[in-house]
């Protein structure tokens, strides 16, 4: 299935989506427990799903991340296609570049919650704090059952499905600061969307993932192409750390970020920015000057 968080008359839910009628049809539930978005399906438990009322048209609701506040940081992976693995360590940004260009274990950082926006809102510049805002189109993994040291064969046990996020970043901080929070946290950095599906219904192995940047095409590769797979990556993460129901992994970009072009190509006010995945939709957002 394929579901939305929205808002519609002032009040948020959460629905299944029907791409063929264009409608999304909510979920008959508490306005309290719709306001924490797919959560609200995850946190059931097993429960089952509640009935969907009657189906709205989709250009009649403003859709909103599908987990609109998580609970916690995004976890994110970094340098998990080869081709990017390449062009970042030319960059010059890499502040874990001392470990090479392709890692020999997951590089793990995270975003804060509030970073968090849905397709169609703005991203925020701030030419005073950064002058080098860049995109990363990439799958993102949305937990259902909580966990601790999960072995890899069990791994999609835990996924309750998938998202788009990208994962935008701030280049020159990323690469004054070793830790990559600065530089991947900034206010707006992490628009999410445009709604997620259930791990039934997306094939991991034929997905290609796309972003384009005003039309022009700058990645164009397959999730299959992951250096660390989605099980080494829950492995990986949970040896440890308790993966909680409603927790977001971000599996890392491929090639054609605007930092791998000489010179690189980064955003600028005005820039629209759409990512695309197979199976699930288009993430679209418009990068704008903040007003000070
Ligand atoms: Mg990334």
């Amino acid at each position: 299935m394929r579901v939305a968080t929205f808002s519609i008359a002032g009040e948020r839910r959460v629905g299944l989506v029907d791409l063929e009628s264009r409608t999304v049809a909510p979920f008959d539930l508490p306005v309290e427990s719709a306001a924490s978005g797919v959560l609200a399906l995850i946190d059931r438990n097993g429960a089952g799903l509640p009935p969907t009322l009657s189906p709205v048209p989709l250009d009649r609701v403003e859709l909103e991340a599908p987990v609109p506040r998580p609970r916690r940081n995004i976890f994110c992976v970094g340098k998990n296609y080869h081709e990017h693995a390449h062009e970042f360590a030319r960059s010059g940004f890499d502040s874990s570049a001392g470990a090479g260009a392709v890692p020999k274990h997951p590089i793990i950082f995270s975003k804060v919650p509030e970073t968090v926006v849905p397709t169609g809102a703005a991203v925020l510049m701030d030419a005073s704090v950064s002058t080098a805002i860049d995109y990363e189109a990439e799958l993102a993994v949305i937990i259902g059952k909580e966990g601790r040291g999960i072995a890899p064969e069990n791994a999609f046990e835990h996924v309750w499905g998938y998202t788009i996020v990208n994962d935008v970043t701030a280049r020159d901080l990323q690469g004054r600061y070793s830790q990559w929070l600065i530089g991947k946290s900034q206010d707006t950095f992490c628009p999410m969307g445009p709604w997620a599906v259930t791990r039934d219904e997306f094939d991991l192995e034929s997905a290609a993932i796309r972003c384009f940047v005003n039309d022009d095409l700058r990645q164009d590769s397959r999730i299959s192409l992951l250096i660390f797979d989605i099980p080494t990556i829950i492995a990986t993460l949970s040896q440890g750390i308790t993966l909680k129901p409603g927790d977001i992994i971000a599996t890392g970009t491929p090639v054609g970020v605007g930092i791998g072009f000489d010179p690189p190509k980064y955003l600028k006010a005005g820039d629209v920015v759409r990512v695309e995945i197979d199976g699930i939709g288009a993430l679209e957002n418009r990068f704008v000057e903040r007003a000070q």
